[in-house]
């Protein structure tokens, strides 16, 4: 067997597992093995380079990072549907078309509608090329980088499907997903997600492909969009590209009649809480795909298809107390505690009152009898009290005026929907909340420490802020419940480590209030250091690309807190990296300002994701995708052809990387 066709098979094969695995939902092989395999292709593949595809099963785990994602016209227009609530409804639109076609011989396929974000997939010659979102209908993003992580997603379908096509459908988090998600969040002190669907597609506009690989994202698909005539009816084609490795639910049915839809709606209500992934409705479409070209569209949405949407379910319960949380940054929410009920699938004891207005506007007291409906979030709201079964003895609730945690007097400022406990430093959940903010992994990373640790650290008077963790001996910890001598050890091992940490990092990891992961980045590379960043004042920090009013405020408030000083020193005392280290700093330059790249093919000298710093360390910037801002093409080999002619039409310089590296010298 040729190199060449070792590699074939080897992709062939660990695609076949994955269909099995992430779309049969039947593996036959361990996960080991599968392993072994993905290895050798790896290896394969990186000896011989000439045979590098962005569709090998390899490039799964992700790896490019898009900057900005390209905006693209959609070849075909992705239009919204229309939305129907009831029986009448259905009756009405079913009129509608019999009308409009003719006839009374309509067949209609029943689809579940899949709460997520939708996606056009572009395939070209049996080969994904290119996945872009929904957008305004006209245009969207190209977020292929992103969507080649999804393993159930086939991007060499089994051959002779059809050649050229699109295929249209639902990016979602399946529940149990989505609740692992949020479990390791909570761990890490991070703030849960609020729901599935706004999770999926926060996903898909992730920079990293790397985290968005991480998370258990499925593709759902319910359209085959193409020119050739092979299929006559929506149903058919469908089950066409589920024979050819297309994940399309099982659950899709055909009906002669709306009456047969009706019982489809009327299943999906009661039995849609036991399917893994939520859905809002059942989408209904004209079968025969002659009659939906007859049909056609409105200004908006096909007339050949229409939404029916479930009911947001609703119960009532009995308020029996309100009690008050602090979050980490010291803002209160306010819980209604439940008598249980059933709801939506689970027992609810909690729900959501938001803030002090929500309470006061909907006049919520201890005593009522409210109405709870679950919506698209987890936790569900409480919709409006039932008045005529209000107690005699009823009183208006007097919202908190002191933190339930520390006693500290709450304050409320102009514009702030939120309270807040003002005792940063003395308040537990704060105080926790922000030293498990500084280890977890986007900041300091430090392993061998977990979020619950880090209470167990502070209750037991070891820690009071995150400075104290460097002086953490394992003499200390080991005394400690559920920990042992190797455990303390891998702690302090992995406190030390933590000393490594590059600046822009550590900058994150102090938790100042609007600075996130970018901002961040951004602040670190301009001002280089802690020191200048704190003696910035105000004008100085707006004068920074992208950094307004809120952020620069906070950022002095920060630097001018007795606390928080003392906090830096000791941290600079214990060798955590505040500035910017001597080898950054010698290739950071401007030399590439103002210059947009675009990067393709496979690299010697760097690998790519070195080269894409390289382009940024010199103050230029990263492209996914070759358009007429494009300054330069870094060309490594095997270059895309379609990429070459793009480049090559707009006149843009290609470049080798050796040419690349001359330029930043
Ligand atoms: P809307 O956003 O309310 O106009 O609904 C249209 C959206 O429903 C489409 O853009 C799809 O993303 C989504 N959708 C979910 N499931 C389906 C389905 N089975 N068929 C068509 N669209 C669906
Ligand atoms: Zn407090």
């Amino acid at each position: 067997m040729s190199i060449k066709e070792k590699i074939e098979s080897l992709r062939e094969e660990l695609n076949q597992h994955n269909y099995n695995y992430y779309v049969l939902d039947n593996a036959t092989i361990s996960d080991y093995e599968f392993d072994i395999k993905l290895k050798e292709l790896e290896k394969l593949e990186e000896e011989n380079p000439e045979f590098f595809d962005l569709n090998s099963p390899t490039k799964r785990v992700g790896g490019g990072v898009t900057k900005n994602f390209e905006t693209i016209t959609h070849k075909n227009r992705m239009y919204s549907l229309d939305n129907s609530y009831s029986k009448e409804d259905l009756l009405d639109w079913e009129k509608r078309i019999q009308k409009n076609l003719g006839t009374t011989e309509i067949e209609y396929t029943c689809e579940l509608k899949y709460d997520g974000a939708s996606i056009n997939l572009t395939y070209e010659n049996g080969e994904f090329v290119r996945a872009v979102t929904r957008g305004d209908g006209f245009q969207g993003d190209d977020v292929s980088t992103n969507i080649r992580t999804i393993r159930s997603l086939p991007l060499l379908p089994k051959k002779d499907f059809l050649s050229d096509f699109e295929m249209r459908g639902e990016i979602i988090l399946p529940l149990e997903g989505f609740h692992k998600m949020n479990e390791e969040r909570v761990e890490n002190g991070e703030e849960p997600y609020r729901n599935p669907r706004n999770t999926a597609s926060g996903s898909l506009k992730l920079q990293d492909s790397t985290e968005v690989a991480k998370r258990p994202l499925d593709c759902l698909l319910y359209q085959v969009v193409t020119n050739e005539r092979k299929y006559k009816t929506h149903f058919e084609s469908l089950e066409a590209a589920r024979s050819f490795g297309f994940k399309i639910p099982e659950t899709i049915s055909l009906a002669k009649s709306i009456e047969e839809v009706l019982k489809f709606v009327n299943y999906w209500d009661e039995k849609r809480h036991d399917l893994p992934y939520e859905t809002d409705g059942v989408v209904i479409k004209v079968n025969g795909l002659q009659q939906q070209e007859e049909l056609g569209y409105t200004s908006k949405s096909p007339r050949w298809a229409i939404a029916y949407k479930f009911k947001a379910e609703q119960v009532t319960t009995v308020l029996n107390e309100i009690s008050y949380q602090v979050g980490r940054t010291g803002a209160i929410t306010p819980v209604a505690n439940l008598e249980p009920v059933h709801l939506a699938g689970t027992v609810v004891k909690r729900a959501s009152l938001h803030n002090a207005d929500q309470i006061e506007k909907l006049d919520i007291r201890v005593g009522d009898t409210v109405f709870v409906e679950k919506g698209g979030e987890i936790i569900p709201k409480i919709i409006k009290v039932d008045t005529t079964k209000r107690p005699k003895d009823s009183e208006k609730t007097v919202y908190a005026t002191h933190c339930p945690e520390c006693g500290t007097e709450l304050v409320r400022t102009e514009g702030d929907a939120k309270h807040y406990c003002p005792n940063e430093f003395g308040c537990a959940p704060q105080i926790t909340g922000r030293i498990q903010h500084f280890i977890s992994r986007k900041a300091m990373d430090i392993d061998g420490l977990g979020g619950e640790t880090v209470d167990l650290l502070r209750k037991e008077g070891l820690i009071k802020n995150y400075a104290d963790l460097y002086e953490l001996k394992k003499e200390q910890i080991i005394p400690l419940e559920r920990m042992a001598e190797k455990s303390a050890q891998n702690m302090v091992a992995g406190i030390e480590k933590s000393k490594e940490i590059p600046f822009e990092k550590v900058l994150f990891a102090l938790g100042i209030r609007f600075v996130g992961e970018t901002v961040a980045k951004k602040l670190a590379k301009h001002f280089k250091s802690i020191d200048n960043l704190m003696q910035a004042d105000l004008e100085t920090l707006i004068a920074v690309d992208e950094i307004g009013d809120r952020i620069a405020q906070s950022i002095i408030n920060f630097s001018q807190d007795e606390n928080n000083i003392a906090l830096v020193e000791r941290l600079k005392s214990y060798g955590v990296q505040l500035e910017v280290s001597a080898e950054t700093l010698e290739n950071l330059t401007d030399k590439l300002q103002g210059n947009v790249f675009v990067v393709s093919g496979v690299f010697h000298e760097m690998s790519r994701n070195e080269l894409k710093k390289a382009i940024e360390d010199n103050g230029g910037k990263v492209s996914s995708s070759i358009s007429k801002k494009t300054n330069y093409i870094v060309a490594g080999d095997n270059m895309g052809p379609s990429k070459l002619t793009k480049a090559q039409d707009l006149g843009i310089p290609i470049i080798s990387e050796l040419d690349f590296i001359e330029m930043i010298k």
